[in-house]
């Protein structure tokens, strides 16, 4: 059980005893726990089990509430949670999954229009009843409607990529252990990088798939046997994902891996091309047409050991995981115009990032200590203004004292020499509601560096959302717009903004765009991100880190930009602060 499935049953705790109409002390209090369990980076099972002070050392959990998520790691259920379970109707857990319908909106929807499912509330905003019921209107019916939507989409079954890598890591390292396996790589949408992720898929060389499967159902994360044949077998892994392990011959083994990686839409296309050479390709290998019909055990004809062979053999060069989609590159790849993608190492600042001063969780010293234990050049500081009074956003006086703060680090590192780093004035500016951002301009030119974040009034409609990002890109000193559309994956949909207006106004105005690396963000996701370098945008990839460990999530935001088919140069924190500077709309010639 990880943290985030503790924090998530906690906060279910807390939905329904609010449902309930319990205490709300006892709510706000299993709240608390949720987010304290959700921001502890080591698992919780691990903390017990070193028998130290354990669970009730953290912050806000007390004895009663430790003893229950003991309990909860230890035999992955909570009675609490059946109890309560019991006294609601089921309709209300279906309905708390539609974002930011609270438990006492449920309630009211429940009582009194008798709602009993999801596809019954997006009847009832259909007809208007919703926006009749005391305290709802038309504007929250319209955004309830938009919601439902996106709480039956079956897409959000899928796992975060970053679940999946964690998953797919320490399955890829269990079956490498297998006597019998000479080779083992993932595949599938995990190798591809997509945001999110329906089926771990893993590829074997082998002469014993019999021992090969024995080995993968062994693995610790098997819950369930779903399936086994004589090569191949599907399992139930953790977090209810689907696994899929698939057995094959040495000398088929780039031909596999290119069937189980690609999309259907790319694997389609491969198969014409292969037709046209009068070829077949499967997961056996490659081969002339009507030569398919050869015995399973019979070598491919044509050489099938590695991806480039594959890919060599249809005339193509070969095409990294990540843009195999089914879009274009197929044909970049016969006329080998495929772009050389940006990589992990060329990365060399991290410009978005919280510290203790707002809602991070380490001080400024220790942010910058662990930024040059990763190699990185220069990182800016970024907290929030003041208008995420909930992050404990930072006003004029506190944002100087903190300048201050930065300048002395930077002396200090700059005293023996060359700095390992350069650390970056920075603010995650808030546009506001009505327009406007949250500091003053005065205080904006001075900053190093300001990311423009929206943050309150999402449900607004789409031209006042999009009038609110126009604007900011229009401030002089508003380098970067941070987490662009504000989805979370899997929990609330992007606001209604429109997006080429966005982009043709980052492209008029010289502003880059975020693509924001947090596993539940990634936002621009890989389509937008395109399209803003195919209109010259320069994009930003930042961690938005609110820890040490979150410095780490930059491969997260790396991938997204590869899906996008970016290279290093699309990319402007691939470049030295100096080049970097001069990029900026408010060039670098100021400040020398
Ligand atoms: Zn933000
Ligand atoms: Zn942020």
């Amino acid at each position: 059980m990880t943290n985030a499935d503790i924090a998530s049953t906690l906060e279910q705790i807390a939905d329904l005893l609010e449902y309930l109409g319990e205490n709300p002390f006892r709510c706000r209090a299993y709240r608390a726990a949720a987010r304290t369990v959700s921001g502890v980076t080591e698992p919780l099972a691990e903390l017990r089990r070193d028998g130290g002070p354990g669970l009730a050392g953290l912050e806000g959990i007390g004895a009663d509430l430790a003893g229950r998520i003991a309990m909860l790691i230890e035999t992955g259920r909570l009675p609490l949670l059946d109890e309560l379970k019991a006294q609601v109707p089921a309709a209300a857990a279906d309905l708390l999954r539609v974002p930011g319908l609270g438990p006492k909106k449920a309630r009211l929807l429940i009582d009194q229009l008798g709602i009993d499912s999801l596809e019954s509330l997006e009847q009832a905003c259909r007809d208007g009843r919703v926006a009749a019921v005391k305290g709802f209107g038309e504007k929250t019916q319209h955004a309830i409607l938009r919601k439902v939507a996106f709480a039956r989409d079956p897409q959000r079954r899928r796992l975060l990529w970053k679940d999946a890598d964690d998953i797919a890591r320490d399955l890829i390292e269990w079956m490498r252990r297998c006597p019998q396996a000479d080779r083992v790589e993932g595949a599938g949408s995990w190798r591809r990088g997509r945001d999110t992720v329906g089926c771990i898929r893993m590829v074997v060389a082998s002469q014993s798939p019999a021992a090969v499967i024995d080995h993968g159902i062994a693995w610790p994360g098997a819950a369930a046997v779903l399936e086994r044949v004589e090569s191949a077998t599907r399992l139930r892994g953790p977090k209810d994902t689907e696994i899929a392990i698939v057995v094959v011959t040495d000398v088929a083994f780039g031909a596999a891996m290119v069937v189980h990686t690609g999309s259907r839409a790319h694997t389609d296309r491969l198969r014409e091309c292969a037709e046209e050479r009068r070829l077949v390709f499967d997961a056996r290998g490659v081969v002339p047409i009507g030569g398919e019909e050869r015995p399973a055990t019979s070598p491919p004809s044509r050489s099938s050991a590695t991806e480039e062979d594959v890919y060599a053999n249809l005339g193509l060069a070969w095409i990294p995981p990540e843009l195999r989609e089914g879009r274009d590159e197929i044909l970049r790849a016969e006329d080998r115009r495929l772009p050389a993608l940006v990589r992990l190492e060329d990365i060399r600042g991290d410009l978005h990032m919280h510290t203790t001063e707002s809602d991070g969780d380490a001080p400024l010293a220790e942010m910058v200590r662990v930024a040059i234990s990763r190699g990185l050049e220069y990182i800016a500081i970024t907290d929030h203004g003041p208008r995420v009074s909930m992050a404990n956003g930072l006003g004029p006086e506190r944002l100087l004292a903190q300048w201050e703060e930065i300048d002395r680090l930077n002396a200090s590192l700059a005293a023996a020499g060359p700095p390992p780093i350069v650390v970056l004035k920075g603010v995650e500016v808030d546009m506001l509601e009505q327009g406007g951002l949250d500091l003053p301009d005065d205080l904006l030119s001075r900053a190093d560096w300001v990311v423009a974040s929206l943050h309150y009034g999402q449900q607004q409609p789409g031209t006042q959302i999009t009038a609110r990002i126009i604007e900011a890109m229009e401030h002089p000193a508003v380098g970067v717009i941070g987490h662009p559309t504000g989805r979370l994956i899997n929990r609330r949909p992007p606001y209604e903004v429109d997006m080429d207006a966005v982009i043709a106004a980052a492209a008029r105005t010289g502003t880059f765009l975020e693509i924001n690396a947090n596993p539940w963000r990634l936002d621009l996701h890989e389509i937008h991100a395109a399209a803003a370098r195919d209109a010259g945008v320069g994009l930003v990839i930042s961690t938005d880190a609110h820890s040490t460990a979150g410095l780490d999530l930059m491969r997260c935001g790396v991938l997204q930009a590869r899906r996008a088919g970016c290279s290093a140069a699309d990319v402007v924190n691939t470049r030295s602060l100096r080049e970097l500077r001069a990029l900026m709309k408010r060039d670098g010639s100021r400040r020398g």
